[in-house]
């Protein structure tokens, strides 16, 4: 098992043994989502924004606008600190105080660094798409010198880590165990809707399959 070290800030004080520094177990939730919330503090003002992602390897990307605050910021070298959350299960437990969730999250530290290179940037910007629709980047047009003049890459290392796991139950008081009050799991998922056309897109052609069946798993492993 591929551990990524545990460092004093990834260290799980509440429900440690929920905890996981698993790489494989980390990189599956990254695969499964695909937005991130990015906290970074400009000026003593902490910001969170979200935004879209994709794992290459070791390292987590993101992009946008070279116009935009957030790359802008953290592309000096400031801290960031990156979370990415996938909800399982609403936890409906006898005790309003036992009501929880299942879910599967990651949490990242590090500091980003820009993608410069020309070659490593389109691969970022390839994996941003296929990440998000795999057998997309294929069928659209690729960036011209001007879009990737416009768009800044970052790329945050996967080695400050750890991610926190909720499966199962509810885990109710023992005296409550007896209450005729419904207790267990609503299990959530993300599921994708009939694709809409553009109404300029010529009707009678149909949306690919990557498209029409679209699903959210974890991809790569
Ligand atoms: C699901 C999702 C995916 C996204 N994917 C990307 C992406 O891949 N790349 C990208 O560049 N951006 C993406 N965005 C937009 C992103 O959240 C920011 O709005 C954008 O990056 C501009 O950041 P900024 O720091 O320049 O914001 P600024 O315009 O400088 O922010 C100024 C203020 O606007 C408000 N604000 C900014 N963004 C948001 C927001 N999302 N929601 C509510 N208020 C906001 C806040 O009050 C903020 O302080 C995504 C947003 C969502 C919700």
């Amino acid at each position: 098992m591929d551990n990524i070290s545990r460092t004093p800030r990834t260290s799980l004080k509440r429900l440690p043994e929920r905890g996981s520094f698993d790489r494989e177990q980390i990189n599956a939730i990254l695969d499964e989502g695909f937005i991130c919330h990015v906290g970074f503090v400009v000026d003593g003002q902490p910001f969170v924004i979200p935004t879209g992602y994709a794992r290459v390897d070791d390292r987590l990307v993101i992009h946008g606008s070279q116009a935009s605050r957030m790359l802008r910021s953290l592309a000096r070298g400031i801290d960031v600190c990156v979370t990415v959350t996938l909800v399982d299960g609403l936890v409906l437990a006898r005790s309003a105080f036992h009501h929880s969730m299942n879910y599967r999250s990651v949490l990242i530290f590090g500091k980003a660094t820009l993608i410069e290179n020309r070659e490593e940037k389109i691969a970022a910007l390839r994996a941003l798409t296929e990440h998000m629709i795999p057998g997309r980047w294929d069928d659209a047009r690729k960036p011209n010198e001007r879009e990737l003049q416009l768009t800044t890459v970052l790329a945050l290392e996967l080695d400050e880590a750890s991610a926190k796991i909720r499966t199962g139950p509810p885990l109710d008081d023992e005296e409550d165990y007896a209450l005729p009050v419904w207790a267990g799991v609503i299990p959530l998922r993300l599921v994708a809707g009939q694709p809409v056309a553009d109404p300029r897109f010529p009707r009678d052609i149909l949306p690919p399959g990557y498209a029409s069946d679209y699903e959210r798993t974890a991809r790569k492993r």
